[in-house]
């Protein structure tokens, strides 16, 4: 168990990788692994959670938040509360399934509480009369927004960038849904010669920079890009390709990646590099945002690792 909220405690790790490829290049890639900061609570989730985590525990009250059967947001928020011994209800997305997948499974494993609703009705989870339902069936709680998509969640994402500021760096890559962690990020660089490369976990996203404004609640003032064409046919969705990638990747360089969203982003990276995208000297960081949980939804023998 980690002791209250200690960021110190967390197990922060770089890995530098170099191939033929980057050396003959004469860039540095490098890779914040979140995966590994703790056995059970990994990736970006657990730092978006971090002051919904701290309010639980001060107030006491109990947590709610919502997520789909494969969800890593609801994963996070299980083993999270389970630590710090928060009670908390997960509000999934369809009706109950005869067969639970691996991810409920879990949740319910570390004593999570799950409330399945169609999916009509989660599309409307955000009006007023669901929260009055909610409060009415569960109590008193702390909201936690899905993928926690809120100012508080920005601010908590921000506190990943304490493992990494100290280094120069001339590019931040992140993969992204909501953007939440990466405006985060962005908000936290005090250095305008850092550019944010995002990396589209889904399909199209034409609101990108709206929605990282609209949570910051100011203007982008940095170099921001996104990448919408690693998506490999959409959210959740695989190709061969992707795995194989996936399969070398954790060959040369022994890091496992996920299929939603961490792969993806590097199989970007390296594409960008062979495109000679990055400048000679460029230093460039990769933020491993965990999610390795997801995989688990892959026929066996499906990777490597
Ligand atoms: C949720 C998730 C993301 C996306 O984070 P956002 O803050 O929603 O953009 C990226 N990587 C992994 C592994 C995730 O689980």
């Amino acid at each position: 168990m980690i002791e209250r909220l200690d960021l110190k405690k967390l197990n922060v790790e770089f890995d530098i990788i170099e191939n033929e490829l980057i050396l003959s290049k004469k860039i540095s890639v490098s890779i914040l692994r979140l995966d590994k900061i703790h056995t059970e609570i990994s990736g970006n989730k657990f730092f978006k959670l971090y002051y919904f985590l701290e309010q639980a525990i001060q107030t006491k009250k109990k947590v709610i938040t919502f997520g789909g059967a494969f969800s890593n947001h609801l994963t996070a928020t299980a083993s999270a509360c389970k630590n710090y011994g928060i009670k908390c209800i997960g509000v999934v997305r369809g009706e109950e399934p005869k067969k639970l997948s691996h991810t409920l499974l879990f949740c319910i494993e570390q004593g999570m509480q799950l409330e399945f609703i169609s999916r009509e009705k989660y599309n409307r989870k955000n009006e007023e009369y669901f929260q009055i339902d909610l409060t009415a069936k569960f109590g008193d709680h702390i909201l936690i927004p899905e993928g926690g998509y809120s100012k508080d969640g920005v601010t908590g994402a921000a506190l990943i960038s304490n493992f990494y500021q100290q280094k120069k760096l001339d590019y931040i890559c992140c993969s992204i849904a909501t953007s939440t962690t990466l405006a985060g990020l962005i908000n936290s660089s005090p250095f305008h010669y850092q550019k944010f490369l995002g990396f589209s976990a889904i399909k199209s996203y034409p609101d990108f920079k709206n929605r990282i404004q609209y949570i910051l609640e100011k203007p982008l003032d940095k170099n921001v890009t996104l990448f919408e064409e690693y998506h490999f046919g959409g959210y959740a969705k695989k190709t061969h390709e992707l795995l194989l990638f996936m399969n070398q990747f954790y060959e040369a360089f022994a890091v496992p990646t996920d299929f939603v969203y961490t792969g993806k982003m590097m199989f970007g990276v390296f594409d960008l590099i062979n495109k000679n995208y990055f400048p000679r000297e460029s230093r460039i960081l990769c933020i491993h945002t965990g999610g390795l949980q997801g995989n688990l939804s892959l026929p066996t023998n499906s990777l490597n690792f």
